[in-house]
C-alpha cells in the first residue's frame, strides 16, 4: 500500500551531519522509502530558534534541493497537486517541503511568500516555544519535569500576529499545521481559518494522555472542517511519556480511536521519523507495511487507502493553489 507521511526530521538531521539522502544510518533514507512504498513524503525543516535563526533554515532548504537534485532519478520535488499525479506517473517518490517553526519568517509576513517560492506548503506554527505566532502545547524548559508535557494550555492561543499569519498561509496555498500548538490555539485556527489545515504528527489524547496530543473534541472539529492528523510514531505520544519503544499494536490503537471519534476521513500518517530517538517495531520508513498488514483486520481495502494516501492527498488537493 503506497503512503504519504506528513512529517519527518530527516532533511534537518542530514543538513546538520553533512548525510546522504541516499543512504544513511536515520530512519528515512531513500532506500528505505521505496521499499516501504512511499509515495510521498513531507520533509520538515526545523529551527530551533533557541540556538538557530532563518539563516539556518535558508541554508536546510539549499540542502534538501541539493539532495534532491542528486538523487533526481529516485524522487522529485512537488510545489502542485498534479506534481504529485505526474510524479507517481514517472515511478518517483514525492517530497514536499515543510517548515516546523513558524517565526522564521522574522516578523514579516511578507517572507511567508519567499518561503512559498521556496516550495514550502505547509508550516508547522510553533515547536516548543512561543514564538510571536502562538503558544506551545508542550512547555519546554531545561530540566524539565515530565509532568510539564501535560501542561494542556486553554488560555493562550494564537497573537494578533499569528491570526494574520494563518490567514495570509490561506490566500498563498500553504497548509496549517497545529502540531504542537496549544489547546487555545487551535481553536483560534478553526476560528480564524475557512480551508482544512491538518496536525501533521499528533495522536489521540484518549489513548494516551499528553498534551501534544489531540482531545477528542479537537479531532471532531478537524474532521468537521476536512482536516487530518498524521499518526506520530514516537512512544512518548503513541505509548506513555515514560516509555521508549513504540509497539505496532498501539499505533493501531490510535488510529482505530481517531477513525472511532472523528471517522475514516481525517487519519493519515506524520511518522515524525528522525525526530523521535526511541526504538520502534516498524525500525525505520522501510517497515511501514508492518502496520498495513496490522490494520487489515480492522478497516477495508478502501479505508486503509485513504489512511495511507487518499485523505492527506485530499487536503492538499483542496488547499494548494
Ligand atoms: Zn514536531
Amino acid at each position: 500500500m503506497k503512503y504519504v507521511d506528513m512529517h519527518c526530521d530527516t532533511i534537518t538531521s542530514l543538513y546538520r551531519s553533512n548525510g546522504s539522502l541516499l543512504n544513511n544510518d536515520l530512519h528515512i533514507d531513500l532506500n528505505k522509502l521505496r521499499k516501504g512504498e512511499c509515495l510521498l513524503q513531507n520533509f520538515a525543516i526545523f529551527t530551533n530558534i533557541e540556538k538557530e535563526d532563518s539563516s539556518f533554515t535558508k541554508a536546510a532548504i539549499d540542502y534538501y534541493y541539493k539532495q534532491l537534485e542528486e538523487n533526481k532519478d529516485l524522487i522529485k520535488p512537488v510545489f502542485s497537486y498534479d506534481d504529485i499525479i505526474e510524479n507517481e506517473k514517472e515511478g518517483k517518490i514525492s517530497a514536499l517541503l515543510t517548515l516546523e517553526e513558524g517565526s522564521v519568517i522574522d516578523n514579516n509576513l511578507n517572507n511567508l511568500g519567499y518561503y512559498y517560492d521556496k516550495g514550502v506548503r505547509m508550516i508547522t506554527l510553533t515547536w516548543n516555544y512561543p514564538n510571536g505566532i502562538g503558544h506551545p502545547n508542550f512547555i519546554y524548559e531545561k530540566d524539565r519535569d515530565h509532568d510539564k508535557l501535560h501542561t494542556i494550555n486553554e488560555k493562550d492561543g494564537l497573537t494578533p500576529f499569528g491570526i494574520e499569519y494563518v490567514k495570509r498561509m490561506e490566500e498563498l496555498g500553504i497548509i496549517v499545521d497545529v502540531s504542537h500548538l496549544s489547546d487555545a490555539g487551535f481553536y483560534d485556527v478553526l476560528k480564524y481559518t475557512d480551508k482544512p489545515f491538518v496536525a501533521s504528527h499528533s495522536n489521540a489524547r484518549a489513548v494516551c494522555p499528553v498534551a501534544r496530543n489531540l482531545s477528542d473534541e479537537m479531532i471532531r472539529k478537524l474532521s468537521d472542517r476536512g482536516g487530518v492528523t498524521g499518526l506520530n510514531y514516537c512512544s512518548a505520544f503513541i505509548e506513555d511519556l515514560n516509555e521508549e519503544y513504540t509497539t505496532i499494536e498501539n499505533m493501531v490503537r490510535h488510529i482505530r480511536h481517531i477513525v472511532d471519534v472523528g471517522g475514516i476521513d481525517c487519519i493519515g500518517l506524520g511518522s515524525d521519523f528522525d525526530g523521535i530517538g526511541n526504538k520502534l517495531e516498524i525500525v525505520d520508513a522501510s517497515g511501514v507495511q508492518k502496520l498495513y498488514v496490522a490494520l487489515k483486520p480492522y478497516f477495508s481495502e478502501d479505508e486503509l487507502e485513504k489512511i495511507f494516501y487518499r485523505n492527506v492527498l485530499r487536503v492538499y488537493k483542496e488547499v494548494f493553489n
